[in-house]
C-alpha cells in the first residue's frame, strides 16, 4: 500500500481524506497556506507544509510549489480532494511525471470530461440518454433553427464549465448574440477556454446523480444516487440518497448505462455522472472526475467507505466486492453548513467562539472547526456537512431536525436556520421539490 500521502487540500475534505489514510496505516501531509497555519488538518496530519500566502492562486493552486512539497516530504501519491486542483489535468499529469500516483483518474480522462460538449459525445455513443443540445454556434440561422425545434427558454453552457460559470439562460431570441457573447466573456475569464454550446433548457427538473467506482481491471460498480436539487445560484445546498422517486427498475436502468460508458472509456476511480430529471427522463449533464461533496449520504446507506476505495484503486487494488454485495438500506441526508447569513447569504468569516456540534445516532459531522478557529475570507463558505441517517426518510429528517437544533456556531453567521426551514417545508417533507425550490428565498 502507499506508505505516504500528500492531500492537496484544506478544510473537512482534507480531514476526511486523512481519516481515510489512518484507517489503511498511510501516514499523511498537509499543506496549507498562511490563514490556515492553525487549521485543524494541520493539526491532525503527520507532517505539513506551507505552500504559500493565503489566496488560493498562490497555495492551494500552486502547483509548482505543491509539487515541490511532494518531493521534499517523499510522499507516493497526492489526493486532490474536490475543487482545486482536483480537476486539473495538467495537475494529474506533471504528478504522474514526478513518479507520484495521482489519486484520481487518467488525465486523459479528466480532460475528456472536463470538455462537457465531448463528455455528452460519449454518453450519446453508449444510450445515455443527453440533453437535447447544439455545439456549433458559429452559424446564427442554425442556431435559431435549435431554439424553435426545441423551443425557448434555452441555456448557454460553457464547454469547461463549472461552478455555474459561463451560463445563461435565454428567454427572449432578440437577445440571442448578446447572450453567447457574454456566455463566452465569462467562460474565456473563469476557464480560458470560450467555447459554449446550448441545450434546451428544462422547466422543472431534478437533480440526479449517480455515483460509480472503477478499477484498473475494468471492474465497475454504481452505488445509486443522490438527489441534490436543493440548490442555490447552482450551488448544492442538500443531498440525499436514495432519492424518493426513483423506482428500483429507473435505478437499475440508468445505473447499467452509466457502467456500459465509464466501461467504453477505460475510466478508473471514483466518478459521478450528474443528470437532469423531469417527467420520468434522465438527462445527462455533466461527469465530475473526482470525489464529491456529498459523497457521505451514499457511505452511509451502503456502508462504503469511499476515499478508501478510491485509495484502493488509485493503488492498483481491484474492487473486493461486487454489484450484487451492495446493499442499500435506509436513508440518508446532508446539509451544507456555510458562514453566510441565513437570509441575505453574504459570506461571514471571523473567529467562531463557542462551538458544539450535534451527535448521537445517525448523527456524522464532517468539518474542520473547532472552539476558536478562525474561518478565513479566502476560500469557499463551506464550513461543516451535518449528515443524518435512519431507517426511513421520516425517521432521517426528523434526526436532521434535531441535530441541527443542537448545533451552536457562534461568533459568525451559519445558513443553520435556513436548514431548519427547508427540512421542515411541506415541499421537502412531501419529497416534491425541484431544481426551482431555492427561488422561494430569493
Ligand atoms: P457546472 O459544471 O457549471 O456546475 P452543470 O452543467 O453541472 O454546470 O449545471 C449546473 C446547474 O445548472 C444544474 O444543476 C442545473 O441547476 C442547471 N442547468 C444546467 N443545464 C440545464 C438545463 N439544460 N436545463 C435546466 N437547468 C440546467
Amino acid at each position: 500500500m502507499f506508505k505516504k500521502i500528500l492531500i492537496a487540500n484544506r478544510g473537512e475534505i482534507a480531514l476526511r481524506i486523512l481519516r481515510a489514510c489512518r484507517e489503511l496505516n498511510i501516514k499523511t501531509v498537509a499543506i496549507h497556506s498562511d490563514a490556515d497555519e492553525s487549521a485543524m488538518h494541520v493539526k491532525m496530519s503527520d507532517e505539513s507544509v506551507c505552500v504559500g500566502p493565503a489566496a488560493a492562486q498562490l497555495s492551494y493552486l500552486n502547483i509548482p510549489a505543491i509539487i515541490t512539497a511532494a518531493t521534499i516530504t517523499d510522499v507516493d501519491a497526492i489526493h486532490p480532494g474536490y475543487g482545486f486542483l482536483s480537476e486539473n489535468k495538467r495537475f494529474a499529469e506533471i504528478i504522474e511525471e514526478h513518479q507520484i500516483k495521482f489519486i484520481g483518474p487518467k488525465s486523459t480522462h479528466i480532460a475528456l470530461m472536463g470538455d462537457k460538449i465531448k463528455a455528452k459525445e460519449v454518453m450519446n455513443e453508449n444510450g445515455v440518454p443527453t440533453v437535447p443540445g447544439l455545439n456549433d454556434l458559429k452559424d446564427v440561422s442554425k442556431v435559431k433553427k435549435f431554439i424553435e425545434d426545441v423551443g425557448l427558454p434555452v441555456i448557454i453552457k460553457a464547454a469547461s464549465g463549472g461552478g455555474g460559470k459561463g451560463m445563461r439562460i435565454l428567454n427572449n431570441i432578440q437577445n440571442l448574440e448578446k447572450t453567447i457573447e457574454s456566455a463566452k466573456i465569462e467562460s474565456k475569464k473563469a476557464f480560458n477556454d470560450d467555447t459554449v454550446y446550448i441545450e434546451k433548457y428544462l422547466a422543472n427538473p431534478k437533480h440526479i446523480e449517480i455515483q460509480i467506482l472503477a478499477d484498473a481491471a475494468g471492474n465497475i460498480v454504481t452505488l445509486g444516487e443522490r438527489d441534490c436539487s436543493i440548490q442555490r445560484k447552482h450551488q448544492k445546498l442538500i443531498e440525499e440518497c436514495p432519492s424518493n422517486i426513483l423506482t428500483q427498475d429507473q435505478r437499475n436502468e440508468i445505473s447499467d448505462l452509466c457502467i456500459k460508458a465509464i466501461k467504453s472509456i477505460g475510466y478508473e476511480g471514483v466518478g459521478t455522472l450528474e443528470f437532469l430529471y423531469e417527467n420520468n427522463k434522465f438527462y445527462f449533464m455533466e461527469m465530475n472526475t473526482r470525489l464529491q461533496v456529498e459523497h457521505p449520504v451514499t457511505e452511509m446507506v451502503t456502508q462504503i467507505d469511499l476515499v478508501k476505495e478510491q485509495i484502493l484503486a488509485a493503488f492498483g487494488k481491484s474492487i473486493s466486492f461486487n454489484q450484487n454485495d451492495i446493499n442499500m438500506k435506509g436513508h440518508s441526508i446532508e446539509c451544507r453548513i456555510n458562514a453566510e447569513h441565513p437570509e441575505t447569504f453574504i459570506p461571514s468569516p471571523g473567529k467562531v467562539n463557542q462551538y458544539h456540534q450535534p451527535g448521537g445516532l445517525g448523527v456524522r459531522v464532517d468539518s474542520a472547526i473547532y472552539p476558536g478557529c478562525t474561518v478565513p475570507p479566502h476560500y469557499d463558505s463551506l464550513i461543516a456537512k451535518l449528515i443524518t441517517f435512519g431507517d426511513n426518510r421520516e425517521d432521517c429528517i426528523k434526526k436532521m431536525k434535531r441535530a441541527l437544533e443542537e448545533y451552536v456556531i457562534l461568533g459568525i453567521d451559519t445558513n443553520i436556520q435556513l436548514h431548519q426551514k427547508i427540512i421542515q417545508s411541506e415541499d421537502f417533507i412531501s419529497g416534491n421539490y425541484n431544481l426551482n425550490y431555492m427561488s422561494r428565498f430569493d
